[in-house]
């Protein structure tokens, strides 16, 4: 099969497009023929090196998936050959003809939902709404700034906030980036490349500050966003490409809290609930996602280098 592998960590540049024998599932193991890989900013990181996740050389990357089930193993009962699956954090990279995973990460893609709209769903959505409901306990009626929505996770975390009943702003730092917050369900959208549009956000509020805030540049923005928050308002720190300086009493003085989002440790039993509330709003139409742009998986290297990028617009997407 057709397969970007990595043989040295490093640049965009290590990926190369190489041919390697299809894997074959042992058993609780399903073999899943790729119809689309989900490029997060994460892949980069792994294929960079020295990140949480680092896999043995070589391999192939890609956590994000949607397919075909090909071929079950021993044991195999939640899915058969010929469903329609999408999956995140295989044991073979997504970025391939084929993946191998365990039962527990595959999951049915509805029919109203394209391969490339399910290879968009794992890392944005379950990020989205791990956060919400787990680490924010977000409730209806509540405010929640989500401080990125233009990208993977900020679009998922707009819709999902929405269907939970939510006030949601959202920012981003293009025109079309803020048209996009929109149409996918934000109230009021700012453009946080806009000198003071913090000022904007408060005003929004009627001074009282939001309840929760999504944050996507937890570097750049941590520190406003202790001043941002409203009394027992909390932050959930999302990504982060740095460090950041904060002021405590900004936080003494609202009673807030701030959390933090790893994909990696979310146990079994919050992934269980996680995946229902996401196949419920998939099937339901309240979870859309955003394919931004689709690639050939030979443009592995341009997708890594463009996710990385400002100007973000829903998902980038490879087609094996
Ligand atoms: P993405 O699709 O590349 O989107 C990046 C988002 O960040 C865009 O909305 C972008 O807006 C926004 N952004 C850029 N500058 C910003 C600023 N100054 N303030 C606020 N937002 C800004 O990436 P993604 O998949 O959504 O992931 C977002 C971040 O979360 C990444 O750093 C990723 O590594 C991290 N993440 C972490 C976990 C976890 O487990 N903790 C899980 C998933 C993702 P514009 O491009 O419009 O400026």
């Amino acid at each position: 099969m057709k397969a970007i592998v990595i043989r040295e960590f490093g640049g965009p540049e290590v990926l190369r497009l190489e041919d390697v024998p299809v894997p074959s599932p042992e058993g609780g193991e399903v073999l899943v023929r790729v119809m689309a890989a989900g490029v997060n900013p994460a892949d980069t990181y792994v294929r960079a090196g020295g990140y949480i996740i680092q896999p043995s050389l070589p391999f192939i990357p890609g956590i994000d998936g949607a397919g075909v089930v090909e071929a079950v193993g021993r044991g195999v009962s939640r899915v058969r050959p010929g469903d329609r699956v999408y999956l995140g954090g295989a044991l073979t990279g997504t970025c391939a003809e084929y993946a191998l995973a365990p039962e527990i990460r595959v999951h049915r893609l509805p029919d109203n939902v394209t391969f490339s709209q399910g290879a968009g769903v794992p890392v944005p959505y379950v990020t989205a709404y791990h956060a919400l409901r787990h680490r924010a306990d977000a409730r209806a009626g509540e405010t929640v700034l989500v401080h990125g929505a233009s990208g993977g996770v900020g679009t998922a975390a707009v819709q999902t906030a929405r269907a939970m009943g939510l006030r949601v702003f959202g920012t981003a730092g293009t025109p079309a980036g803020l048209e996009l917050a929109k149409r996918e369900g934000a109230h009021r959208v700012f453009d946080h490349t806009a000198a003071g549009y913090t000022d904007g956000i408060m005003e929004a509020t009627g001074g009282r500050g939001v309840d929760i805030i999504l944050e996507m540049l937890a570097n750049v923005n941590l520190g406003a966003d202790l001043r941002l928050i409203a009394l027992r308002g909390r932050v959930v720190v999302i990504g982060s490409r740095g460090e950041a300086l904060i002021t405590p009493r900004d936080l003494m003085a609202r009673r807030g809290s701030v959390h933090a989002v790893m994909l990696w440790q979310i146990t079994d039993e919050e992934t269980t609930e996680i995946h229902a509330a996401i196949g419920a709003g998939l099937e339901v139409g309240a979870l859309r996602p955003v394919v931004g742009k689709e690639l050939p998986l030979a443009e592995a290297e341009r997708a890594h280098r463009e996710v990385m990028e400002s100007g973000a617009y829903g998902k980038i997407v490879l087609i094996p």
